[in-house]
């Protein structure tokens, strides 16, 4: 190999071991990326959930601040209804978490004071079940009666009023119905011994369900962010029952969940209402995307990324597929081209040294007879014409490769041409002992040519036929017209061409195996010109060859219009 051929071959082995190092880079870095997608995402639904439960925690603590601490407490122990409905009226509605409110005071001596309620939701007077036999000053305020639920609710607070707490809270299940319930406590002013009346509310699942979770992207902030991946939400109770969802369901594959106290009250503050404590209930914010599972999600996200990746790689592997693919061109024809100039050198040098060796002989005077003179200056003219047509030869493929090769056309006999061409090998077929047969027509075959060019033609072909056959020396010429075309073959027993150079011996350069191994000189540029001419005349140039059996190399040329009627007429001789 030559230490340029190294070189470059070592160039491309190191582009290409960069080359996978980067693809690997590359492949590692995605795979990172896309780990740290599932981390943010992860963590973007572990923010969605705590933001999501600390602000239901908020909704739930403020109704017992902002609005049972609202309501009058002398109207509360004097049972005026008119102050007490006209707060809750205006108040209520911010609450729709609330199902109920209730309110009681302890009546004067021989009365009784029924435990009223009142619902944001149906605070209309109408509900004839709930107003049926309710004083009419009751009905008028929004009031309504509910004896079971009031029958439990009194027994909450009488259990729970000893104890002399502000706030009572408690988990009440009343008709199968669990509610969460919250009294406050008013005592008497003075000595704080004596209940005199109490407010409270209380809300269920359901209720919760319809009334507060029936829109829950409104407490979904983040959700809103148009580059984040849409979310789903869904709320569970202390036993794992969803009460509320948006989007898909989060039962089985959520990303993250926060919890929250089904409570109404402040957590902070429940410590104060010991022993009024129950067991808190906690609920679950569950956060999930609506594409999927995070894993699928991440690598959805990184998709677009991995594609523009593998074009870059593709882009860059076409490109250094195409760029030593044309290396290796480049080098091919460097070495064909330091081939040629050995073999154009080696081609020069026979005839040259023939001349001088046959001039030098007859100059010096050994040749008596002027038969063998005769016959010594028929070779220093022949071997002449051979060096003529050589760097003819020479000249004309630069001009090809310029493209300033012009081929003037006359009208010109095939015949004559194809006979003179042969006449320049007379000796060297003779010599070389080739059977050669000739088969043209009797008649003249008139085409537009260039009579140059023609022999030029034809003198590579023989002169092919004469390099490479070296043990059945045979060489058969035809000529025939048909359809307008003239048809030369010229057929050889020599080594003949393997199917896959048949192509690339048209090529400039180009030297097949068996011809470098049989005749090392060569220039490879022979069959180029002949391409070259027989395109110049608009016919054609093609080879049937088989290996070890011979070639036929076949050359068709239109023929001159007012010779199309003569139809081939083959004569034959030797
Ligand atoms: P050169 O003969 O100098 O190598 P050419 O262009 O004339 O260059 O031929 C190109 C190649 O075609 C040859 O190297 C040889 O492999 C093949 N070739 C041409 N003519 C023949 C033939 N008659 N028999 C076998 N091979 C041939």
């Amino acid at each position: 190999m030559s230490p340029r051929r190294r070189l470059v071959v070592l160039l491309l082995t190191l582009t290409g071991i960069s080359f996978t190092a980067l693809f690997a880079l590359g492949l590692r870095s995605l795979n990172n990326f896309e780990v740290a997608m599932a981390r943010v995402l992860r963590e973007g639904a572990l923010n969605a959930a705590e933001l999501t439960a600390q602000r239901i925690q908020r909704d739930f603590k403020s109704p017992v601040f902002n609005l049972l601490e609202q309501i009058d407490h002398p109207a509360i122990v004097n049972f005026q209804l008119g102050p007490i409905s006209e707060t809750l009226q205006r108040r209520a509605p911010e609450f729709p978490m609330i199902a109920v409110f209730f309110v009681w005071s302890l009546a004067p001596e021989g009365q009784e004071h029924p435990l009223l309620f009142f619902s944001a939701a149906s605070s209309s007077v109408g509900d004839e079940a709930k107003v049926g036999g309710v004083p009419e000053e009751v009905a008028t305020h929004g009031f309504y009666v509910d004896p079971p639920l009031a029958a439990s609710l009194q027994q909450q607070a009488r259990q729970d009023a000893p104890l002399r707490k502000n706030y009572a809270l408690s988990y009440l299940t009343v008709e199968g119905n669990k509610h969460h319930v919250v009294i406050h406590f008013i005592y008497d002013e003075a000595e704080r011994r004596d209940l005199r009346g109490f407010v409270g509310f209380l809300t269920d699942a359901e209720h919760l369900r319809q009334h507060y979770f029936r829109d829950l992207a409104f407490l979904w902030t983040p959700n809103k962010n148009r580059d984040f991946p849409a979310l789903a939400i869904s709320i569970l109770d202390e036993e794992g029952a969803e009460v509320s969802r948006l989007g898909r369901s989060l039962m089985d594959d959520f990303a993250a969940e926060a919890q929250f106290p089904f409570l109404f009250f402040d957590i902070d503050l429940f410590e104060s209402l010991l022993p009024l404590r129950p067991d808190v209930h906690y609920w679950t914010v569950r956060i999930g995307y609506e594409a999927g599972g995070i894993p699928s999600l991440a690598h959805q996200e990184t998709m677009q990324q991995r594609w523009a990746w593998l074009l870059v790689c593709l882009v860059a592997v076409v490109g250094i597929v195409l760029t030593a693919r044309a290396t290796a061109r480049d080098m091919l024809l460097a070495d064909m081209k330091s081939q040629f100039v050995a073999g154009v050198s080696h081609d020069l040098k026979t005839p040259l040294t023939k001349i001088q060796l046959f001039a030098d002989t007859l100059e010096s005077g050994r040749v008596r007879s002027p038969e063998k003179a005769k016959g010594y200056y028929r070779v220093i003219s022949a071997q002449a014409r051979k060096l003529s047509i050589m760097i003819g030869e020479l000249l004309d493929f630069s001009k090809i490769e310029t493209g300033f090769r012009e081929y003037p056309l006359e009208e010109l006999d095939l015949c004559a041409v194809l006979r003179s061409s042969l006449e320049m090998f007379e000796d060297e077929l003779s010599s070389g002992r080739f059977l050669v047969e000739v088969n043209t027509p009797n008649s003249e075959v008139p085409v537009l040519a260039n009579a140059e060019g023609l022999q030029q033609l034809f003198s590579n072909l023989i002169s092919n036929t004469l390099k490479y056959s070296p043990t059945d020396r045979f060489l058969r010429v035809a000529l025939s017209t048909a359809n307008q075309w003239a048809r030369i073959e010229l057929t050889d027993h020599g080594i003949g061409i393997p199917r896959s150079e048949q192509q690339k011996i048209f090529g400039k350069f180009y030297r097949g195996k068996g011809a470098l191994a049989m005749a090392p000189t060569g220039s490879g540029i022979g069959l180029a010109i002949a391409e070259n001419v027989v395109n110049a005349h608009e016919g054609t140039l093609s080879v049937n060859s088989v290996p070890g059996e011979g070639s036929t190399f076949i050359v068709e040329l239109p023929l001159l219009p007012e010779s199309w009627e003569v139809d081939s007429e083959a004569d034959s001789g030797h």
